[in-house]
């Protein structure tokens, strides 16, 4: 499938259309399944090329993080890792309990632990951002086509949260979409997943990282970050009141 219009959104990815002309590739972007795989393409291209540069937490930071967990931070071992590790009858009868795993929700402890770990183990790689745009048009599809999840992604500039970018993770052996939000020195994740009936955890505190979980339509979502109690819930409440 293409479509005559896609040299008019790659100039609109490359950031070259302004005003009229901006907006009426974006509006096409937002209906159009052959240009939205195109920004997608784009997107893991500047994702090779932002490599370079990516966010890397500064080392008080990291070591901040290491003395609140007390470990690095670790992934959860998924199915293909074990796929990987063994084979033969084991792996039928580890795919099996894996699968039935996948079935069964996760605990709210499991849940606030996996956002945490995601968050700092992200921070500490310098890996929170594998697609980079203050674009909404171009992080959400580069999220469906990566992250295979659909979640509502949108710039807060004007209320003070930047949207820097996106990447695909993990919480608690669900694929998941974080949409990376910048708030003065300060990073603020929101990670959505498919909800499979899960009871949330209460808002707290984690390893020093302030934690709220919501559920909206088939997702669940969290949003972490070490910002002030404040500037956290109204980033929340920004989050939780936008619409697809
Ligand atoms: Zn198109």
């Amino acid at each position: 499938m293409s479509c005559d219009q896609e040299l008019t959104t790659q100039s609109y990815l490359d950031g070259e259309l302004q005003g009229v002309a901006a907006a009426q590739a974006e509006r096409h972007l937002q209906t159009c399944a052959s240009c939205q795989a195109l920004a997608a393409g784009t997107a893991d291209l500047s994702d090779a090329l932002r490599k370079a540069s990516r966010y890397r937490a500064p080392d008080a930071l990291r070591a901040r993080i290491v003395s609140r967990f007390g470990r690095e931070p670790v992934r959860l071992p998924t199915r293909n890792f074990w796929l990987g590790a063994f084979s033969g009858a084991t792996v039928s009868a580890l795919a099996a309990g894996f699968a039935l795993l996948a079935l069964l929700p996760p605990s709210a402890a499991t849940l606030t632990q996996s956002v945490a770990d995601a968050h700092a183990r992200a921070l500490l790689n310098g890996q929170t951002i594998m697609v980079a745009s203050s674009n909404h048009h171009t992080v959400k599809p580069w999220l469906a086509a990566h992250a295979a999840i659909s979640p509502p992604v949108a710039d807060f500039s004007a209320q003070g949260f930047a949207l820097a970018g996106g990447r695909m993770d993990e919480v608690a052996g669900s694929r998941a979409a974080v949409m990376v939000y910048r708030h003065g020195n300060h990073q603020l994740e929101l990670f959505a997943w498919p909800d499979r009936g899960a009871k949330l955890p209460q808002p707290g505190m984690t390893h020093g990282f302030r934690t709220g979980f919501w559920k909206s339509g088939d997702l669940d979502f969290a949003a972490i970050s070490d910002v002030d109690k404040d500037a956290f819930q109204k980033f929340i409440a920004l989050a939780q009141a936008q619409r697809e």
